[in-house]
């Protein structure tokens, strides 16, 4: 059987990364497995403005290659490969890679939220082929021509504006006429004369031209239920995102949406020694700073946990 740790660490983000730092400062020789999107969702962000210590801003995969650099630093040994299932049930906690399996006195799950998509058939045929859920990942490929951002939270704002670096017109579809977006995000792209809106309108098929990529969508009008075909050269899915917890469905507490449930304030789980750090158990603030603060937070519930128990 394999060495058993004291603490393996589930995700890259800002609370995994947090979590590796606090653990390994504490002497626990933290594991952390970095999972599909290693940095996580910073990683496919552009300019991070909104956090502290930063007064002129940071690229997201900047700022997680550092907070990385750091959680190494202090010892913390980082793997590439994905947890694909959990035994929480006996302890020592096992967890199985494609490769190997690994034991553990402690887990902190920090494995994020991942982007949501509209749902359509054509959404998933023609993804990479001008359909998108990430603007820094593919706005580039898009000089010159007519895209689309749907959504009216944060993300559609910052996506829109980050994309007329190199589309003509952004158009963003959203649902209603109100936003989620914070009214400095909404003030900024409505102040981008390269940006129009479609408003109360829903994205209900995709089409492609001959060449098989996006040529068009159909809208449809919320208030009147009339549909219209739109040239879109390139559609930005921007509508929220869902956490990744499948693979602890039916191990821990979840609510309704797939969120782990964590004592209130706390980071304790429905399982003794299993800890939630980050947005897989926050589906109000979803935010890198307070991510950070939930890691830190986990690691040193996990610390005085694994002291309980005399690890
Ligand atoms: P969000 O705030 O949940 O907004 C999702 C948007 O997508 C809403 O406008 C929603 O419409 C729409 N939507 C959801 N499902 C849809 C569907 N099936 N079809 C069409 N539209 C749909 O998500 P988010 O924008 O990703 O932001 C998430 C969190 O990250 C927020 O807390 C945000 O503040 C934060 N964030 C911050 C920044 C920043 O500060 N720089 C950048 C990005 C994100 P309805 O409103 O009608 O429900």
């Amino acid at each position: 059987m394999s060495e058993v740790h004291d603490v393996i660490i589930i995700g890259s983000g800002p609370a995994g990364y947090t979590a590796a730092i606090y653990a390994a400062r504490a002497n626990l020789k933290p594991v952390l497995f970095q999972g599909m999107q290693p940095g996580g969702q910073l990683t496919i962000t552009t300019d991070v403005e909104n956090y502290p210590g930063y007064p002129d801003g940071v690229m997201g995969p900047d700022m997680m290659e550092d907070f990385k650099k750091q959680a190494e630093r202090f010892g913390t040994t980082i793997h590439f490969e994905q947890i694909i299932e959990v035994d929480f049930s006996v302890r020592p906690f096992k967890l199985k890679t494609d490769f190997n399996e690994f034991q553990s006195h402690a887990v902190i799950v920090s494995t994020g939220a991942s982007a949501k998509l509209i749902g359509l058939e054509a959404e998933k045929t023609l993804m990479g082929r001008g359909v998108s859920a990430c603007a820094t990942c593919d706005g580039a490929f898009f000089p010159d021509k007519k895209v689309m951002v749907v959504g009216g939270g944060d993300s559609a704002m910052e996506e829109a504006n980050f994309l007329t670096r190199y589309a003509s017109e952004v158009t963003i579809v959203h649902r209603r006429d109100e936003f989620r977006a914070s009214k400095i995000m909404v003030e900024r792209a409505q102040k981008n004369p390269k940006i129009k809106w479609d408003l109360f309108q829903s994205i209900t098929d995709i089409h492609a031209g001959d060449d098989g990529k996006i040529s068009s969508v159909t809208m449809k009008d919320s208030r009147t239920g009339d549909s219209q075909v739109k040239d879109c050269e390139g559609l930005f899915v921007a509508i929220g995102h869902t956490p990744n917890t499948k693979i602890f469905e039916g191990k821990l507490d979840m609510d309704e949406k797939g969120y782990l449930i964590a004592e209130p304030g706390r980071t304790f789980t429905s399982v003794e020694g299993v800890f939630a750090a980050g947005d897989v158990s926050d589906s109000i603030y979803r935010q890198a700073v307070t991510a950070a603060g939930s890691g830190c937070m986990a690691a040193i519930d996990c610390e005085r946990w694994l002291e309980s128990q005399g690890h």
